[in-house]
């Protein structure tokens, strides 16, 4: 069982807040969009999903 982040990069602004949030540094910004570097090492908060002002993040738990 893991979490699996998907990031619409159309909607994606780079802002970082997914960034700031999480407690477990998933997130990276590359050339202006977050990408989940470790996803592995999620543990479903969802504080990303939270802090995402443009609703750019979906967590599924497979
Ligand atoms: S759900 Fe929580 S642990 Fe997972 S990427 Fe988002 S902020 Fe990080």
């Amino acid at each position: 069982m893991g979490y699996v982040i998907k990031i619409d990069s159309g909607l994606c602004n780079g802002d970082g807040n997914c960034k700031d949030a999480c407690p477990s540094d998933v997130y990276e910004i590359k050339d202006g969009k977050a990408v989940p570097i470790n996803m592995e090492e999620c543990v479903g908060c969802d504080s990303c999903i939270e802090a995402c002002e443009v609703n750019a993040i979906t967590l599924t738990e497979e």
